[in-house]
């Protein structure tokens, strides 16, 4: 029940935020829940063609295309593709997240996640469309300059100060004391293999584990292959 509790934190505060105010204001926790039920029910409609697009992204994009045009090394080509992105997609900003955390998963470069995001909250296609019907050309253009600037700035920002692993990626649950590749993710590059060569190999163009099980603490060599591995495909419950 607490673990449960713990892991809906969020959820149970909104309940607790409402009984608190149907208390002391009936009329406006009526209407927050018109509110909620009008932003839910659009969620209903937009997440199942976000899971749908996330699912295809998963499936039908190899991981080295994902990190050629996304990941770390991408440079220019990177930033010019996720401002694309962001700017011709469609639907809410909420939309985004799902798609970003599949992207980030198979490779995309945090810099690069930051782009994609920002793009699709400000400067979609068609906003700047409507920007300049209503703001004028003009206007459109000089801001579009601008927060594209601020865009590549803060990506930049927020790329050397929040690094993968404080993003919770991992979905699966690794058993304690093991080793864990996952296949998905490995492009068979061999850097695993090569920093600790008794616990890894590559067979087929994949990793795998010699000795899935953890020994008596975990060896450093094992540490250093899970933190050099370019698409976070190890796994390790210490
Ligand atoms: S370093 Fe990562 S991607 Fe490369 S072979 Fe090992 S597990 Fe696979």
């Amino acid at each position: 029940m607490m673990k449960r509790l713990r892991k809906n934190g969020f959820l149970a505060f909104v309940v607790i935020a409402y009984i608190g105010l149907f208390i002391i204001n009936k009329e406006k926790a009526i209407l927050s829940i018109k509110n909620s039920g009008y932003y839910i029910k659009e969620m209903l409609t937009v997440m199942p063609l976000v899971f749908l697009l996330t699912a295809l992204i998963d499936t039908w994009i190899p991981q080295e295309t994902i990190m050629d045009y996304l990941g770390d090394g991408s440079g220019v080509k990177g930033s010019f593709i996720s401002i694309f992105l962001g700017s011709i997609s469609a639907g809410p900003i909420y939309a985004a997240f799902p798609v970003c955390k599949t992207l980030l998963r198979k490779g995309a470069s945090i810099f690069n996640i930051v782009v994609i995001l920002s793009s699709w909250a400000v400067i979609k296609i068609p906003m700047l469309a409507n920007e300049a019907r209503f703001l004028s050309p003009k206007f459109m253009a000089i801001r579009w300059v601008f927060t594209t600037i601020g865009i590549i700035i803060m990506g930049y920002m927020v790329s050397k100060v929040v690094k993968r692993d404080d993003i919770p990626i991992e979905e699966e649950a690794i058993e304690h004391g093991k080793i864990l590749i996952k296949e998905e993710y490995c492009i068979g590059c061999g850097i695993c293999a090569k920093i600790a060569p008794g616990y890894f190999e590559i067979e087929n163009n994949r990793a795998i584990a010699i000795d899935e099980n953890i020994h008596g603490g975990v060896d450093d060599d094992v540490d250093k292959a899970e933190e050099k591995c370019p698409t976070r495909a190890i796994a390790i419950s210490k």
